[in-house]
């Protein structure tokens, strides 16, 4: 068995994340180590992907909102203030990191070590961890950081739908009913009848798809409806104008399905997936509806047996408790903590970024997660614009893998005002104004800062910045320079 003192599970956005800020944070002597070998299959690919078959889909937030804290802006990569970047803008940005990490530790570390592999299982060993892949072999680790996303989408099983049909066992793998991330990473027949069944984000990329691969007929099923889809489908983002176009066809319906069952006789993609829609539903959808495909997007399974909390064994799920950030990032001393991340109470295992998402599936997690109504995972969006906000959001795994590692926003040339935290503005205006500027008024101007921008759908320009702090040097009768503000070009105005 191969020994590591670390192992990070995963090669995403979450795993890519970590490893940059951990490597620069002021936790850096709590999570870097020597021998650290990462087990993952790129996460990049989705992002490439959904590109290559839609050229221009595009990602539900501009540039400054999704680019890697620590990554300088890359010109070529940025759209103006309010666009939505394009997905294979936000791989390159992805590429550019994952290059940025090896370079950086190969200044003062031996070389990151890359397993192409999924982590089967996590097993506690004592002080170590043994962890299993589907590639065979073993190896064990010191220190494991979960970092593998939030769990492969659940099926319509899980959510007990029945399939029925003596032909249902010809429809597994056959493309006519799958998970929307898999439609969308794939090129599809075009001309079919399709049933895009979820009211998330991931379901509206998905009716994006269906429109780009030039499905006749789209029906968008979901359990709350339209009331749903403009809450969780990210309605402020790109997605707004699917769900816009959606809603003038009048294709959002709000139903649940009953059962489904696989038609004799029918070959793929001739309409064999016939849906029955329970009780209650609008008249339109009472007698059963016959689909080519059915795309299911109802969210995240992660006790999946690849997901974050599937591959934890033996005790580890009963071992594992909250981070908790108290220290300004997001809130006044005085105001309620957010979580950050989860650990294991008695050993060094991390769980970051996505794979926090819905507690690992584990009910005394989600029951922390979610104490006295609030959830604190998604506390961490409250101080970022309506954009950033949902919850499985990338700004949100980068503010709380920031947090958890201690990395900051230092760069004055490059300081990013729309993702910096409380801490990160406090003392980048410390730096640039020094003395000029009362500690207490600082606190002020944090507030005020962060103030504007939660109102704003995607954070505020550097113009706007400007602005305000002239607004509020004179509010606070300051004698400050307004041409040493910290920032970076974000590209045209655009409004
Ligand atoms: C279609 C779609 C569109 C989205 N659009 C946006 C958007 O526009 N803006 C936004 O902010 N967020 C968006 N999100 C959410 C965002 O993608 C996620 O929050 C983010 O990708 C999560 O990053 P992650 O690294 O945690 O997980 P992932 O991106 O899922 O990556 C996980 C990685 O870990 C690997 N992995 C998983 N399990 C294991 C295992 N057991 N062993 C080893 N490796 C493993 C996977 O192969 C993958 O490489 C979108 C999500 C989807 C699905």
């Amino acid at each position: 068995m191969a020994s590591w003192d670390q192992i990070v599970v995963g090669a995403g956005t979450s795993a890519l994340t970590f490893m940059h800020a951990a490597f620069h944070g002021s936790q850096k002597a709590k999570f870097v180590h020597n021998e650290t070998l990462v087990i993952g299959k790129g996460g990049g690919q989705l992002w490439a992907k959904v590109a290559r078959y839609s050229g221009d889909h595009r990602m539900g937030q501009p540039e400054h909102l999704l680019r890697p804290s620590g990554l300088p802006p890359d010109p070529k990569l940025q759209g103006g203030h309010k666009q939505f970047i394009k997905t294979s803008d936000y791989n390159e940005m992805l590429d550019q990191l994952h290059d940025k990490i090896i370079t950086d530790r190969a200044e003062e570390r031996p070389p990151l070590f890359m397993l192409e592999a999924n982590v089967t299982g996590i097993y506690p060993e004592g002080a170590w961890y043994r962890v299993t892949t589907d590639v065979g072999g073993e190896h064990s680790a010191k220190q494991v950081i979960v970092a593998g996303g939030a769990g492969k989408g659940q099926t319509l099983a899980s959510l007990k739908v029945p399939m029925e049909g003596d032909d249902k066992d010809s429809v597994a793998g056959s493309g006519e009913y799958l998970d929307s991330v898999d439609y969308m990473a794939a090129a599809q027949p075009r001309g079919l009848k399709v049933l895009v069944y979820g009211g998330s984000a991931s379901s509206s990329w998905a009716v994006a798809h269906a429109f780009a691969m030039g499905a006749t007929h789209v029906l968008w099923g979901c359990r709350r409806g339209l009331a749903q889809i403009t809450t969780e489908g990210n309605p402020v983002g790109r997605n707004s104008a699917v769900i816009e176009k959606a809603k003038t066809s009048g294709m959002i319906y709000t139903c649940e399905i009953e059962k489904i069952t696989v038609l004799d006789g029918k070959k793929p993609f001739e309409g064999r997936l016939r849906v029955k829609f329970k009780g209650g539903a609008t008249p339109e959808l009472k007698d059963p509806i016959d689909f080519d495909q059915i795309v299911y997007s109802v969210g995240a399974d992660p006790i999946e047996e690849l997901g974050p909390g599937g591959i934890l064994k033996g005790d580890l799920p009963d071992r594992m408790t909250p981070v908790w950030d108290n220290n300004y990032r997001f809130a006044q001393p005085s105001e309620r903590k957010v979580i950050t991340a989860l650990r294991d109470g008695q050993g060094d295992l991390w769980v970051v970024g996505a794979a926090v998402f819905r507690g690992l599936g584990i009910q005394k997690i989600k029951d922390k997660l979610n104490e006295g109504g609030t959830n604190f995972y998604a506390k961490v969006g409250e101080v970022l614009c309506a954009g950033g906000r949902p919850p499985e959001g990338i700004a949100i795994i980068d503010a709380t893998v920031n947090a958890l590692t201690g990395f900051r926003q230092t760069d004055v040339n490059n300081f990013n005002w729309n993702k910096a935290n409380r801490r990160d503005i406090f003392q980048v205006l410390a730096k640039v104004y020094q003395v000029d500027i009362p500690l207490s008024v600082r606190e002020k101007l944090v507030d005020d800062i962060i103030d504007a921008r939660t109102k704003t759908d995607f954070g505020i320009s550097q113009l706007q910045v400007e602005q305000l702090m002239g607004v509020l040097k004179k509010k606070y009768k300051l004698d400050i320079d307004l041409g040493k503000l910290p920032g970076v070009y974000q590209g045209p105005e655009d409004d």
